[in-house]
């Protein structure tokens, strides 16, 4: 009776048609405070089962009190909106239930994975030997870049650690992930040299030869750049062309993280944006945050398969039992059981076609360039951030930033985060959802201001 999966299936249509009328009639969930969680909704686990009804009851409950990522007014991430073929894949992988580790268990999703991993090589104008994997998110993503990169350099530090002085470059705009590898990799975060960038974000070329040279006249050794298409905040692109050229002079490799904006290299118009990434020794995107796929779906692409395999294959004799390795993507994966990631990403490709990709970036930086011009012909507003980029970056007359996202929050009317650049604090509008249109925009910026006419005298303004 509780086991009952074609009774569930139709329970799930039910509470799913329930979410997208939620969204539409009230696109924020009201906020609940965490020490009120729990007398407003029975999460409580028992020793006796629930009665059905109550059951579904609680669930609605639960989900209409979940903060809403797809709805029109969802600003506050680097996700948001859903497309439906990429959703149905995401959907069908979860009922099939398969691991990645192997071909004998996953079949035509690890052809799936590798279709989506070759596309990607020749549009990024990677070699024949490239190849890639489908890791957790963008975080997991650039670590296994960081230990193919160790263990490229020096085979040995698997086996032996190592104590010698690597020195890893990022630019004070690169996401936070990096530090955290940084520690895992065992190379230490004392050896993270973090590059002041430009007045628009992007790392300066001339700042990063500089630091390399000081390195090494310190008897360091320079060997891993991360530079970021699209940084989280800014969403500024580093000049990869430029930084190619140096990295290549001083033997030094380098990982374009474009976890948010790595997706330009679908758009014609946009993929100048990344220009020389085929000069890179890895790249890595999220089709969940521009492209509207769910959490998680992020690629990695590595110029020779070989050093991925190098550094994690492994031998297990209970799980590789037929296939060459080719086939068994275990042997490429930092996990073991892996969820099937790819399958939702080629429902959405194999459905609008490369083309379509290609649309949904076009579309969103047609909307950030309307909400860019938005910003900047309306005097009242202060521009924060830069042409061509996906985050638009502003002050809305003298309010606090901080106060007034917090005070949308809580007032249950937009969901939008605040940033900070410079030692500049500001609000961050992310252009990510492409199911918003330029009406949806405006819808934004009329709410805000009438938010801020209602509740002048509660906000906080920004002290001179
Ligand atoms: C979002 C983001 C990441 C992290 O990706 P996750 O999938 O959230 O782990 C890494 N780098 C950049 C530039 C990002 O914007």
């Amino acid at each position: 009776m509780y086991n009952d999966i074609k009774k569930d299936l139709s329970l799930f249509n039910d509470l799913a048609l329930k979410i997208l009328k939620e969204e539409n009639n009230n696109p924020i969930a009201t906020n609940i405070s965490p020490n009120k969680i729990n007398e407003t909704l029975d999460l409580t686990l028992n020793h006796q089962p629930t009665n059905l009804d109550f059951f579904k009851k609680t669930l609605e409950q639960i989900l209409i009190n979940t903060p809403k990522s797809s709805s029109k007014l969802f600003f506050n991430q680097l996700f948001g909106g859903r497309q439906s073929k990429a959703v149905l894949g995401d959907l069908l992988s979860v009922f099939l239930n398969n691991s990645m580790a192997t071909y004998k268990i996953a079949g035509p999703q690890v052809a799936i994975e590798k279709e989506i991993i070759g596309k990607v090589c020749k549009i990024i104008g990677y070699p024949e030997n490239s190849g890639g994997t489908f890791p957790t998110g963008g975080s997991m993503s650039n670590f296994m870049s960081l230990i193919v990169a160790r263990d490229k350099f020096d085979s040995h530090i698997k086996s032996k650690g190592t104590s010698k002085k690597l020195i890893i470059y990022t630019s004070e705009n690169g996401h936070y992930s990096i530090s955290k590898n940084v520690s895992f990799s065992g190379i230490g975060k004392d050896n993270i040299r973090i590059l002041k960038s430009d007045f628009e974000g992007k790392i300066c070329p001339l700042n990063f030869e500089r630091q390399i040279e000081k390195d090494i006249k310190e008897n360091n050794i320079p060997f891993y750049l991360n530079a970021t298409a699209g940084t989280t905040v800014l969403c500024a692109f580093d000049p990869v062309k430029d930084l190619s050229k140096i990295c290549k002079k001083h033997g030094i490799w380098l990982h374009l993280d474009g976890a948010f904006g790595g997706t330009v290299i679908f758009s014609e118009k946009y993929k100048y944006l990344v220009n020389g990434i085929q000069l890179t020794n890895s790249f890595c995107f999220n089709a969940h945050k521009t492209l509207g796929a769910p959490l998680s779906t992020s690629v990695l692409l590595i110029r020779d398969k070989e050093d991925l395999y190098n550094s994690f294959k492994n031998e297990a004799e209970y799980l590789y039992q037929t296939h060459s390795d080719q086939f068994n993507l275990g042997q490429t994966s930092f996990e073991c059981g892996r969820r099937n990631n790819a399958l939702k990403f080629w429902t959405l490709w194999k459905a609008i076609g490369t083309y379509g990709l290609e649309k949904i970036i076009d579309h969103e930086f047609n909307l950030a360039e309307h909400t860019y011009n938005y910003v900047n012909n309306h005097p009242e507003y202060t521009l924060h951030s830069f042409k061509n980029s996906l985050s638009i970056c502003f002050n809305y007359k003298d309010y606090d930033p901080i106060d007034l996202c917090t005070k949308l929050y809580e007032y249950n009317t937009i969901m939008v985060g605040f940033g900070s650049f410079k030692k500049k604090n500001f609000i961050r509008l992310v252009i990510v959802n492409s199911e918003n249109t330029t009406k949806d925009i405006d819808n934004f910026f009329s709410t805000l201001e009438a938010f801020c006419i209602q509740n002048n005298n509660k906000i906080n303004k920004i002290k001179k």
